[in-house]
């Protein structure tokens, strides 16, 4: 049992740019870099949710979208 992340540093969206707290853990895989078992994780905060998965959907790279365990409130 690991936690992918350090618990004491805010976890931040992984949008270009984008500095807000992340709240959904998107998890890919590219099957021409990766081997299939592999999970890459993106972060997301809500704005960027959406772009993000589209983003990967769009490539077949999508795997699963997650609620961020231990995330701050979802309220803005
Ligand atoms: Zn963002």
């Amino acid at each position: 049992m690991s936690t992918p992340f350090p618990t004491d540093e805010p976890l931040i969206c992984s949008a270009k740019g984008c500095h807000a707290p992340a709240t959904w853990e998107l998890r890919w895989n590219n099957p021409r870099l990766h081997d299939p078992d592999r999970r890459k994780t993106w972060l997301a905060c809500p704005a960027h949710r959406e772009t993000l998965g589209d983003f990967l959907d769009a490539r077949g790279f999508l795997r699963a979208v997650v609620p961020l365990a231990g995330s701050p409130t979802l309220e803005a």
